[in-house]
């Protein structure tokens, strides 16, 4: 970021460290951290003197992302935030209400370096990772505009969060901290295209989340054709990681598949998918869960969406071999339509501008 403190990165343990470093009380630690959880900046806090205020002004960096466009759903209430960061980067999150409570679906990078063939977020490739204050910021900043809390987050917006891999465990701890926003584990999904290495290091920290995995085809060679990262990582490797997940952390996982017509929907894709995922999960007690989305269509891709007829029947098929499989509802369909396609637009507008 820049030679300054980045004061939303960091856990109290740290703050505690850089508070006694300049001479102040090892409580300003939670004192702090409790108040910038809640969105207000450095300058807020009046309980701070007037001369600590004005060296942590100096020292270090209290922003958060602003919102450089808000879509709201005329249908369902769902939120989408273009959000500008500190360098003028763009991201995209999106506040969806649920009867299980507020949920924020948030970015993981600036672009995106996986290239799946049929998303927007991957297009102009990655610019940079997000750090822990820019992640945990989209919660913050997002509470703050809407005033309501956030009790769930899916890490499946703009990126590839097991690509940045450091800075989202640290997020995850920052946001799960009790004096923070306390967002408990359980209720953080994280979506990966299957950086297989990734997962085995999720498994080992400590950090119970759901995982899924966007799996969208049934064989290796129909997914190495829609997703590159399948070249590195295989099917068989990706579903033994998995498996690994599930033994070492309990945690159930989910699979996304993207219905593309005439790619991958025909009933014999999904006769393959309930056969494959039933034996890579044979003897492990792991519920499977499918989740079914049809493709939203990216002007640039080419791909198209097939009809909800064909879609419910690619569930039935799955069900039919034992396979739970559920059509996710769209939530926020006036609002845009494909994840990165905002930061899209914005980033053409400002090109034609210079
Ligand atoms: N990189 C992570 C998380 C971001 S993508 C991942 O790949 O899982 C979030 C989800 O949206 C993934 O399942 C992704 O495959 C899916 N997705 C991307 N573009 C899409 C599109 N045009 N239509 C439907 N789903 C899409």
């Amino acid at each position: 970021m820049t030679e300054k403190i980045d004061l939303y990165s960091m856990l109290p343990e740290e703050l505690e460290k850089y508070f006694i470093s300049i001479g102040e009380p090892k409580f300003r630690a939670k004192q702090v951290f409790s108040r910038l959880a809640t969105g207000d900046g450095v300058s807020d806090i009046t309980s701070l003197s007037k001369s600590l205020r004005e060296r942590l002004l100096a020292e270090t960096v209290d922003t958060l992302p602003t919102v450089e466009e808000k879509l709201v759903s005329k249908i369902d209430g769902t939120v989408k935030y273009l959000f500008r960061l500190h360098d003028g980067s763009c991201i995209e999150s999106v506040f969806m209400k649920y009867k299980h409570g507020n949920t924020l679906c948030i970015s993981s990078q600036v672009g995106c370096y996986m290239g799946c063939k049929f998303c927007a977020s991957t297009i102009g490739g990655k610019v940079r990772d997000l750090y822990p204050s820019e992640l945990l910021g989209q919660i913050i900043a997002a509470q703050k505009d809407s005033g309501e809390r956030i009790s769930n987050i899916v890490m499946m917006g703009i990126g590839e969060p097991l690509d940045n891999f450091d800075n989202v465990i640290k997020f995850l701890r920052l946001v799960n901290h009790p004096d923070g926003l306390n967002i408990g584990y359980r209720h953080i999904s994280l979506s990966t295209c299957g950086v297989v290495p990734g997962i085995y290091k999720l498994a080992e920290v400590d950090i119970p989340i759901t995982l899924s995995i966007s799996l969208h085809a049934s064989n290796d060679e129909k997914r190495t054709e829609i997703m590159p990262v399948n070249k590195k990582w295989k099917i068989a490797e990706l579903l033994s990681a998995c498996v690994d997940y599930y033994k070492v952390t309990g945690r159930r996982i989910s699979f996304e598949y993207t219905l593309i017509s005439g790619k991958n929907d025909t009933e014999s894709d999904a006769r393959e998918l309930a056969s494959l995922l039933k034996n890579a999960f044979k003897g492990s007690g792991a519920p499977i869960h499918v989740n079914l989305i049809r493709v939203n269509e990216v002007k640039e891709t080419g791909f198209k969406k097939g009809t909800a007829e064909s879609a419910n029947n690619f569930a039935k098929v799955l069900e039919k071999q034992g396979v739970v499989a559920t059509v996710r509802r769209r939530l926020g369909a006036d609002v845009n339509a494909a994840c990165g396609q905002l930061r899209r637009s914005a980033m053409k507008s400002q090109s034609e501008q210079s």
